[in-house]
């Protein structure tokens, strides 16, 4: 494949933007391929700016979950542009969307609309912290909720990929209440919450962790939080940004049965523009300025050309026949990796939920992030370089996961198998 003008789009951005990227995991910081610049997408196919076509398993990071450019959501986009793109004003979409949203997510009674992922989680802390009156939060190792300051500790992927220590830039202030525990393991939870039985106002959590690569909860682990969160009365936050449309029509919450008392959501439900929401109990939700006291805003918060992108896609979804779809294509992905790893007796292992799953290369079993952390990031570049040169986009990182969408087909996943035969088969 050629990629002069990527290399130069590459060589160019890093003159202007630091890195070269805007968002860091895009710059391939682990791996020892160049960064391949988009031109244009439909579908399962992705093309960069030298012509070459890809078949792509990233899907943005999850919001292309009916492939790109679905026709239902470019035509809702197209007649609102005729419309008007931001007025900073109510609009009617965005109540449409702020229904759909707790129509579909199981736990939810009311809805704010942010621009982001990280704006989401971000505000549902201080909603939560505002409700209880408490400081202090619990996050797990290996999970990620955005860049924000308070969040950021211990965040998985983005930053272990990098291999950034600490975090410049934010102070030990910013993460004094910032309590860290072990996934999948209730006892940590319950740990720090006899040593600050009155100060825990929260709990957040990927109810299926996705950015230490894709790791499912442990059977009675959710459950287990809930109650932990009753005991000692505090709120529980599922970050359904990945899980959210995509676990189940109604996230992980949906899945599992356990219901959260905030949702925060965000990539899906934007339909690939920047949507970013939580939702929950009325009773809390209600704490939100105007409505209470706790401050929280965005001018371009429920953006009509977004919220009709965001609502095309979940009518789109609602629909139905697209998780059994994609959860077939992703099982028989799994069982394609699964056949090629007894058959070199690889040190690796697959986890999946659903349609979203990681190729580790560690034995495994993969249940938290020491285990994670334990994989082989010498033999995932050269996976990664191996599957690109194929013509298959995955993420440039062993500590993300890959997306299987509505538009890949059989062939395409048997392709993939067959390609990732050759490349594990040299390893
Ligand atoms: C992507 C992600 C976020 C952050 O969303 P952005 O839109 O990138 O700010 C938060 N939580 C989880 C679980 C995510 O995967």
């Amino acid at each position: 494949m050629e990629h002069v003008n990527s290399h130069n789009a590459f060589a160019e951005a890093k003159q202007c933007i630091p890195g070269g990227v805007n968002s860091p995991v895009r710059a391939f910081g682990n791996v020892s391929v160049e960064p391949i610049v988009y031109d244009h997408a439909k579908g399962s196919r992705i093309w960069d700016v030298d012509g070459n076509e890809y078949i792509d398993f990233i899907s943005s990071w999850g919001p292309m979950i009916l492939g790109h450019r679905p026709e239902a959501v470019e035509s809702a986009v197209r007649a609102q542009l005729e419309k008007g793109y931001s007025f900073g004003a109510p609009c009617v979409a965005e109540t449409k969307l702020a229904e759909t949203v707790c129509r579909l997510i199981p736990s939810a009674e009311k809805a704010r609309m942010v621009s982001s992922g990280t704006e989401a989680t971000m505000s549902a802390i201080r909603l939560a912290r505002g409700y209880t009156h408490r400081d202090k939060f619990i996050k797990f190792e290996g999970n990620y909720h955005g860049h924000s300051d308070a969040l950021l500790a211990a965040a998985g992927s983005g930053v272990a990929t990098l291999s950034i220590p600490g975090n410049p830039g934010i102070t030990p202030g910013a993460v004094a209440d910032t309590l860290i525990a072990r996934y999948n393991d209730l006892g940590s939870v319950r740990a720090l919450f006899e040593a600050y039985p009155e100060d825990v106002a929260a709990i957040i959590v990927e109810p299926i962790a996705g950015n230490m690569g894709c790791v499912p909860p442990a059977e009675g682990f959710l459950q287990g939080l809930r109650d932990l969160c009753d005991e000692f009365g505090a709120v529980l936050i599922f970050d359904e940004v990945i899980n959210g449309f995509r676990a189940s029509l109604g996230g992980a919450q949906q899945l599992y049965n356990v219901m959260p008392d905030i949702t925060t959501l965000g990539k899906i439900i934007g339909g690939g523009f920047p949507v970013g929401c939580f939702a929950g109990r009325a009773e809390i939700m209600d704490c939100l300025a105007p409505a209470g006291q706790v401050y929280q805003a965005g001018t371009l918060s429920g953006n009509p050309v977004a919220m009709e992108a965001g609502l095309a896609m979940l009518t789109e979804l609602e629909k139905g026949g697209v998780y059994e779809k994609i959860d077939a294509l992703g099982a028989r992905l799994e069982d394609g990796l699964n056949g090629i790893i007894a058959k070199y007796s690889l040190p690796c292992c697959v986890n999946r939920s659903g349609s979203v799953l990681t190729l580790f290369f560690t034995e495994g079993p993969v249940t938290d992030w020491d285990s994670a952390s334990k994989s082989n990031i010498q033999m995932f570049d050269k996976y990664f370089e191996g599957m690109t040169e194929r013509g298959f986009i995955i993420a440039p990182s062993q500590y993300e996961c890959l997306f299987v969408s509505a538009a890949h087909t059989e062939e395409e996943i048997d392709s993939f198998i067959a390609a990732a035969d050759e490349v594990l088969s040299q390893l």
